[in-house]
């Protein structure tokens, strides 16, 4: 356990003392479980006016006080308020990570992250399928910019060497893949990477370092939407990247340029939100697998896509890695016509794009997060207008059974 510092970012601020660095030891107030870390991890036990809770240091720019790298020039774009900064002291320690930044958005934290790798000529390997968004920049955006990628099934090592170009530099993963709920061979994208000189990223937003914290089996970086899970209420968007102190300084130089830094009330709602994220995601977790158990048996649905279920294929992989499955689940029912009634008439999850909320969330990712992926790719990895994504909010599992029964049956 570690101990609370006497002094700190306010010291620092008022130029008290010399500025410490990211590493000083007076501010790594850190403990041994993620529960408490969410909580106290990283705080410099500095009470501005005794208020329990973080101020809002909503301040655009800051004194002079001899920074000597322009990364610690004060300044809200460099994402270097006394808001950041204590996210991320709080999102390094429960990534087990050397250094964490926070981003405007998951999408900032993605791209300023492979900014940060991949130039002009570059190729990347990625997960066949992923999040929209990263695929539709992959496909449309990356091109543009000279940097080319294939997309290869993470379950299977055996196509990946003969995937490899010259100018291979990274390999991206998504932890449980978005929205089909794949579990990549993660210990062998690991291997691969360190074989052939790869930086291997992953997506964890699915799981949470409640569930899975991929630095400390061998990943060189995380990335998350901190919208979903690490925030949890639906009410902001926001980004984190974690990993070695290298690593993240080479992204937080592409982010500085970029611009896509964090607001600090949106910092703050983030520090709140991080606060129940154990409670939340165990509670998610739980009642996900009962959920996937009841549709599962269900004679309404034609498949559901969860690796807790021993059925899954990614179940072993899944069983071996996390400590939890998590709250996202998928299922295909019938047709596209009764998908659409389903939505229609279930009255407890919210029809809404997005995840890892309160409030339980379902949504055809054909019709939103995929959108922008062809129609034929689409149909190829099985994301048809009949595939409902779930996230599990942490209302009574009972009631939602019970709704989903009813909409099931009427649809
Ligand atoms: N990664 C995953 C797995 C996502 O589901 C999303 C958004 O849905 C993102 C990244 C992008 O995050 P944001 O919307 O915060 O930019």
């Amino acid at each position: 356990m570690g101990e609370r510092s006497s002094t700190g970012w306010l010291d620092r601020l008022l130029g008290r003392r010399a500025e410490p660095t990211l590493g000083d030891a007076r501010l790594d107030v850190a403990f041994s479980d993620i529960e408490t870390n969410l909580i106290h991890g990283g705080d410099s036990n500095q009470r501005i006016g005794r208020a329990v809770v973080s101020p809002i240091f909503q301040t655009a720019n800051y004194l002079v006080g001899g920074e000597g790298a322009y990364e610690d020039v004060r300044y809200i774009r460099l994402n270097n308020s006394p808001n950041h900064e204590l996210l991320h002291r709080r999102l390094a320690l429960i990534e087990d990570a050397e250094d964490a930044l926070v981003a405007a958005s998951g999408m900032a934290a993605i791209t300023s992250v492979l900014f940060a790798f991949l130039g002009h000529g570059d190729h990347l390997l990625a997960h066949r399928s992923l999040y929209g968004g990263t695929q539709t920049f992959l496909d449309q955006d990356a091109p543009g910019l000279g940097i080319e990628y294939t997309g290869i099934n993470m379950a299977d090592p055996d196509g990946w060497k003969a995937a490899l170009r010259p100018r291979t530099r990274l390999i991206y993963v998504e932890g449980v893949s978005n929205p089909l709920m794949e579990v990549g061979d993660l210990e062998a994208v690991i291997a691969f990477a360190r074989e052939h000189g790869l930086v291997s990223v992953i997506d964890n937003t699915f799981l949470t370092p409640v569930n899975f914290r991929p630095l400390s089996v061998g990943f060189d970086l995380v990335v998350h939407s901190a919208t979903k899970y690490l925030n949890g209420h639906s009410d902001i968007v926001a980004g984190a990247v974690a990993g070695s102190s290298a690593c993240v300084l080479d992204v937080r130089r592409r982010l500085n340029h970029l611009g896509g830094s964090l607001d600090p009330h949106a910092c703050f709602l983030l520090e709140r939100g991080l606060k129940t994220l154990a409670l939340r995601v165990e509670r998610q977790n739980g009642s996900a697998l009962q959920l996937a158990e009841f549709l599962h048996e269900h004679p309404r649905v034609l498949r559901v896509n969860y690796p807790g279920l021993p059925s899954d294929p990614g179940h072993e992989r899944a069983a071996k890695l996390f400590s939890g499955f998590g709250g996202m689940l998928s299922f295909d029912v019938q047709s596209g016509e009764e998908a659409d009634a389903f939505l229609r008439n279930v009255r407890i999850p919210l029809h809404a794009v997005s995840l890892g909320s309160a409030e339980s969330l379902v949504v055809q990712p054909s019709r939103s997060s995929h959108l922008g992926v062809p129609v034929a790719e689409r149909e190829r990895l099985g994301i048809t207008d009949a595939l409902i994504r779930v996230s599990v909010g942490i209302e009574s599992i009972d009631e939602l059974i019970a709704d989903f029964d009813r909409a099931l049956s009427a649809a």
